[in-house]
């Protein structure tokens, strides 16, 4: 399943070839992914120009100039294949699964510059959508969802006010995403582990009880956005041959300072420590009981 990283690694893949162009063609091989495609899909595109790509939470986000945005959602295995005049590019290929072939191409679309940009999705648990633009937020998709943690908006004093007076554990407030959009569970295990706090810790701990935050809460922001930032600038380069066990991630894995390592010696300098993995809610949390400590 691709986490936010990984859809803001496709985003920036697709970018140059989307942005500012016209859609000249399209092609829909088939009547639905997950869900069935909005009546009238590919008349309602063609002839529509990108005026921009965006990302929110794990959904891109093209505005497109007829009023609407096309809003597509990677599922499991959704990927993209770029084919300009001398290149043929798969940006943030962070899955690869046997027989992805031409047979699963569902969506092609002909761009502006002799550029096509084909949508390949083996398990279709991906989707489109179109919704007018300027009911973008309160749409099906976005109503309810929190804060963006790629960004300027997440701050120490705003994760404070959100889990001000939570008795939840900081792990599951991390992952609920009326909260924070988009957090995965590897990259809360690791934001925890570099911010020295414990996942079992009531999330309100970081705040004080009238809501401001605490040095912890501003730990927290930091090491949240590093954490995404470092997954995103690893993206482009090493994901391409790797597969891991569960058939989730790519690449970040030569960053993971707690994830999936149960049993290995804690990688802070003099800590000794021991990681150990407990279940949360059914996840498995990773963290080192001794900088982490409640
Ligand atoms: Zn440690």
């Amino acid at each position: 399943m691709p986490e936010l990283p990984e859809v803001e690694t496709v985003r920036r893949g697709l970018q140059p070839a989307m942005e500012g162009r016209r859609i000249t063609q399209m092609r829909v091989n088939r009547p639905d992914l997950r869900f069935p495609f909005p009546s009238r899909f590919a008349a309602r595109l063609t002839g529509a120009r990108i005026d921009s790509l965006e990302r929110r939470a794990k959904y891109l986000v093209a505005r497109l100039s007829t009023g609407e945005a096309l809003i597509m959602h990677l599922g499991m295995t959704g990927r993209f294949l770029i084919e300009t005049p001398d290149a043929l590019i798969a940006p943030g290929e962070f899955h690869r699964e046997p027989g992805a072939g031409a047979i699963h191409d569902h969506v092609i679309f002909s761009l502006e510059g002799d550029a096509r940009v084909t949508y390949n999705d083996v398990r279709r648990f991906g989707y489109m959508d179109l919704v007018p633009l300027d009911s973008l937020a309160e749409c099906r998709h976005f109503k309810g969802l929190g804060l963006e943690p790629l960004g300027n908006a997440l701050s120490g004093a705003v994760i404070a006010k959100l889990f001000a007076g939570k008795f939840a554990p900081l792990k599951a407030a991390l992952l609920d995403q009326r909260l924070i959009a988009g957090l995965g569970n590897i990259y809360v295990c690791e934001a925890l582990f570099r911010a020295r706090l414990n996942p079992e810790a009531p999330a309100g701990s970081i705040a004080t009880k009238t809501g401001r935050p605490r040095a912890a809460a501003h730990r927290l922001a930091e090491t949240i956005r590093d954490v995404l930032t470092e997954a995103v600038a690893a993206g482009g380069s090493t994901l391409r041959d790797f597969a891991h066990t569960d058939g989730t991630l790519g690449y970040f894995q030569h960053g993971f300072r707690v994830y999936d390592r149960e049993g290995e010696p804690c990688v802070t300098p003099g800590c000794g420590g021991t990681v150990t993995r407990i279940v949360q809610s059914g996840r498995s949390t990773f963290y080192c009981p001794l900088c982490q400590k409640r």
